[in-house]
């Protein structure tokens, strides 16, 4: 059995499925000799096929970003039209007998020791691109990533090191029913896909991808944390049970999503949902959400090769507002860097400290034509939404907002962009322009800030690691990225209350507003309007229909007069046991 971090909740079992990297352990079995003219042949197709999309990105980014940030893209290309390049994997497959990806695999080693040894940061940040084009090669090389090959049969059990938003594209419809990923932590890619799916996931499990291969029987339980790997009958048929539980009370809460979301004493409550795309979207209705309180647009460029225009924008837009439950969406507009970045938007100079760098608002200050595109899209989406659905209510957001100036750079960008599509006589609509809470700095002026914007939504993933000073992606120092620290207890509850005493609305969208612990507390701050993944909903909303709110507020009260994390956890887990029994099977201990 092997322990990490419970990041998404159930209980399952299935058959492993190990996506490992090219980098990591290729297969260095030798090819016989009559395999060596296809696996020749192999390479060169996907040589051919990556070059072909490294044109067509170039020249799309080119037309709608900018001539610099294209340049990558053509520094990709050199890559694989550089004959020594090619010459030496022909030469490994045909003499030394290599696969194409060990032959890779190889090559990459060969330049991480040439070029690390050199001390030259220039040269290092070429071993990104090196790797990207690697990456790129393997992605057609690959049997295990392409979505046809069908080779697995039943619940299957993703491993992987991390879980790259192109790499669950690659998925695709295949019944993923667990994800345990080496790196990651509750707030990374893969816990956030396994939440909205309501996939058990256990994160930070380091060495898992060499302890595993594909075709072994794993057991995910994603409540404790726990990975174990072929496990003996008795464990099997004891985790069956648990797996049946989780099912059936999985079942049973889906029935309550036409029920409306109140506390025990009658308090309505709104529980939006978190989407990435248009799945997720119908995913928030089948949920029983009541809209979406964040729409994560960076998955729009994270899991696509190519730069939407804004017409394109305006339709992808459209057609998730009117796929959303009650037509309430709040777009968020670009909130790349930290752990998600996008070739085309720079990131060529290594950042010590990324997600502290430069990334979200920041990086599209730098780029005001694609950043511009994106807000008028956003308007204009609300108004041809509008038009088909006249009770749609979309609303802006800007995420990373630090101090009351950017506030006012993106006030102006807004009113510029509204200005713009009047002059052109394009149809948009005035929407609600929030700003996203998740930056200390500007927790302790939110009184200000707030004055500002037409409301607030608190970030908490990234608010709990920057108050903490603990990388959320980080594994090592998840025992202090924690949103029931007490430190974090405190700045909430002070921004809470001065929101609701302003009368500024106010949402939480973070992860924690979906783990029943964080919840209850939150409803005890004064918050009534939470966002989370979809499949999280039943569980809160039924949770919510046992809680009265002065029940939350003692709870509130006992807790922020704890002094460690652990007690605070230690009397929620405590306490949710005896104020909800039967959602013993989803409710997390860790
Ligand atoms: C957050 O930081 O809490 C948040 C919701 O945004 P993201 O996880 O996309 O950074
Ligand atoms: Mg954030």
């Amino acid at each position: 059995m092997r322990n990490g971090l419970a990041v998404s909740p159930g209980v399952t079992i299935g058959t492993a499925y190990c996506i490992h990297e090219v980098f990591v352990d290729p297969d260095k079995r030798s090819l016989l000799a009559n395999q060596i003219p296809g696996e020749l042949a192999r390479f060169e197709q996907a040589r051919k096929r990556s070059i072909s999309d490294l044109r067509a990105l170039q020249t799309k980014v080119e037309r709608q970003v900018g001539k610099d940030a294209a340049a990558v893209f053509s520094v990709h290309e050199s890559i694989l039209q550089d004959m020594a390049l090619v010459r030496r994997i022909r030469a490994s497959i045909q003499s030394d007998h290599l696969s194409a990806q060990a032959a890779l695999a190889d090559l990459v080693e060969y330049y991480r020791t040439y070029l690390e040894r050199s001390g030259d940061d220039y040269l290092r940040e070429r071993m990104a691109d090196i790797r990207d084009v690697v990456t790129r090669l393997t992605s057609y090389l690959s049997d295990a990533l392409r979505p046809d090959s069908g080779a697995l049969k039943g619940p299957i059990i993703v491993i992987a090191d991390e879980l790259l938003p192109s790499q669950v594209v690659m998925l695709g419809a295949k019944p993923v029913h667990g994800i345990v990923t080496q790196a990651g932590s509750q707030t990374s890619h893969a816990a956030i896909i396994a939440r909205s799916r309501g996939i058990p996931a256990v994160s930070g499990v380091t060495g898992i991808l060499r302890q595993t291969k594909t075709g072994d029987t794993v057991i995910v339980d994603g409540r404790e944390g726990h990975v174990i790997i072929n496990p003996e009958p008795e464990a099997l048929s004891a985790y069956r049970k648990l797996e049946r539980e989780f099912f059936n009370l999985k079942n049973q809460l889906a029935h309550n999503r036409d029920q409306p979301a109140r506390t025990l004493d009658g308090k309505c409550l709104e529980l939006l949902a978190n989407i990435n795309n248009l799945a997720d979207a119908k995913a928030a209705l089948a949920m029983g959400a009541s809209g979406v309180g964040l729409y994560r647009t960076e998955y729009l460029y994270l899991t696509h090769s190519s730069v939407p225009d804004e017409k394109e924008q305006i339709e992808i837009y459209r057609e998730i507002i009117e796929a959303s439950p009650n037509h309430v969406v709040t777009i968020r507009t670009l909130d790349i860097g930290g752990d998600k970045t996008v070739p085309f938007l720079g990131r060529t100079q290594h950042e010590a400290n990324p997600f502290m760098g430069w990334r979200s608002i920041r990086i599209s200050f730098e780029h005001p034509d694609f950043f511009m595109t994106q807000i008028r899209a956003i308007l204009c989406a609300a108004a041809a939404a509008t038009k088909n659905a006249s009770n749609s209510r979309v609303q802006i957001m800007f995420p990373m907002i630090t101090n009351l100036e950017e506030v006012r750079r993106l006030q102006s960008f807004v009113k510029r962009g509204m200005e713009q599509l009047k002059k052109e006589r394009k149809a948009f609509s005035k929407i609600p322009f929030g700003m996203m809470l998740e930056v200390p700095a500007a927790a302790i002026m939110i009184d200000q800030l707030l004055q500002a914007v037409d409301f607030v939504s608190i970030g908490s993933n990234d608010l709990v690691q920057y108050l903490m000073a603990a990388d959320r992606d980080n594994p090592k120092v998840s025992h202090l990225c924690q949103p029931l620290a007490p430190a974090v207890l405190r700045v909430l509850s002070s921004v809470v209350t001065t929101c609701r005493d302003a009368r500024c609305p106010v949402t939480l969208c973070g992860e924690m507003a979906g783990q029943p612990q964080a919840f209850v507390l939150l409803l005890g701050m004064g918050l009534t309007r939470f966002s989370m993944s979809p499949a999280l909903i039943p569980t809160i909303k039924e949770l919510a229909s046992h809680v009265t709110i002065p029940m939350a507020q003692s709870l509130l009260n006992a807790a922020m007069k704890l002094k460690t994390t652990q007690k605070v956890k230690s009397l929620l887990n405590a306490e949710l046991l005896r104020i909800a029994p039967n959602l013993k099977p989803i409710l997390t201990q860790q």
